[in-house]
């Protein structure tokens, strides 16, 4: 693996400015042709928050769990994933061996992802362990490293994503009596509370204080363990935001994303992950008016897709996913270009040991959504 916080490392790997000689035009120009060249070779996902720019050029596009699935169906020796960092990493473990995942900047991170590791999760772990007998499930987020996936299926639970979070938490309670849910409080706490869970029977665990700032008291009372995660994007819409347009425009309807916190997710009409948010506003009657609190590139996009439809963003600043936007068309070319002449660059490799138990996580997750 490709330690992202070692510079030089990294700096060997990241595509070379200096060396490129095309405008933005004949970048794009050149992905096309490069692209039609290397169609037996080569498959590109495309992440909904990417920019046009680059989901023109992508053959799947979808949300972290239609391009995990995908992934798996996937043949083809190339696959240029456009999106970030731990969702290459779930495509190479679910592609084969003989397949190469490429992630076209490799500082496309995700800063929700980023604000848990495995040091911290295993200290929480024994922590969480030590403080009640019942049996706690780990459930995480798709939107985490690979050494967490892997800490879940070590320890029997299952990965979620926006869309499937509800199935995997009934099925978590299924199998013991608390939940550790990671590493976005917001997703876990909406969800919980749909299930009927309430809020004081909800806990944060905050890893940068001693024991999470929680006492085993509490620990031994709560049903969950919530880490305290959240994506810089979604924490970006505010429930005055709501207030507002509901002044402004009664017949505008909130439609917004579970990583928007509690406050926003109550207050909205409807809740939902990426592609419920695009479904929706697909099947909505022509006239249909819509404030979206999501990532700025998908709501733009929805905009001028339908046109007999009002859709705007419900923050007046730009949420935009910065490390997505990463993701630019040159970084894209020189995937392709690398290809070409057989020397892939910026190739996502998990380790086997890792990679099978984030599969075993990945297994009790698909078990439950099929
Ligand atoms: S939108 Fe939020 S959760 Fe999604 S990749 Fe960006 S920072 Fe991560």
């Amino acid at each position: 693996m490709i330690d992202l916080y070692n510079d030089t490392e990294l700096k060997s790997h990241l595509p070379s400015i200096k060396e490129d000689k095309f405008s933005d035009d004949q970048v794009l120009e050149e992905i096309r042709k490069l692209k039609n060249e290397l169609a037996n070779e080569v498959v590109i996902l495309g992440h909904h928050y990417q920019q046009d720019d680059i989901i023109q050029f992508a053959d799947i596009t979808g949300d972290s769990l239609q391009l995990s699935r995908e992934a798996s169906k996937l043949s083809k020796p190339y696959v240029i994933f456009c999106g970030v960092h731990f969702m290459a990493e779930t495509a190479d473990m679910l592609t084969t061996d003989e397949q190469s995942v490429i992630l076209p900047d490799l500082k496309a991170g995700c800063s929700m992802a980023d604000m848990a590791n495995r040091k911290e999760i295993d200290r929480c772990w024994n922590f969480l362990t030590s403080a009640t007998s019942q049996k706690i499930v780990p459930i995480t987020y798709i939107n985490c490293a690979a050494t967490l996936k892997s800490f879940v299926g070590e320890n029997n639970g299952a990965i979620c994503t926006s869309s499937n979070a509800k199935e995997v938490i009934q099925w978590a309670f299924k199998e013991g009596q608390k939940l550790l849910f990671f590493p976005d409080q917001h997703l876990g706490r909406n969800t919980c509370s749909e299930l009927g869970i309430s809020l004081d029977e909800m806990i944060v665990y905050n890893p940068s204080m001693l024991n999470g700032g929680v006492t085993k008291e509490q620990v031994e009372k709560a049903k969950v363990i919530l880490w305290y995660g959240f994506c810089s994007v979604h924490q970006g819409f505010q429930a005055k935001q709501i207030d507002q347009i509901r002044e402004e425009e009664p017949d505008r309807k909130i439609i917004v994303h579970p990583e928007c916190s509690y406050e926003v997710f109550k207050k909205a009409d409807l809740a939902g992950s990426t592609s419920y948010i695009i479904n929706t506003i697909d099947q909505a009657p022509a006239g249909s008016k819509f404030a979206v609190g999501t990532e700025i590139n998908l709501v733009n996009r929805l905009n001028k897709k339908y046109e007999d439809k009002s859709i705007t963003s419900l923050s007046p600043y730009q949420c935009l996913c910065t490390t997505m936007y990463r993701v630019r068309p040159r970084w894209l070319l020189k995937s392709l270009q690398s290809i070409k002449e057989k020397k892939p660059i910026n190739v996502i490799k998990v380790d086997k040991e890792t990679t099978k138990y984030s599969l075993l996580a990945l297994e009790n997750m698909f078990k439950v959504t099929k």
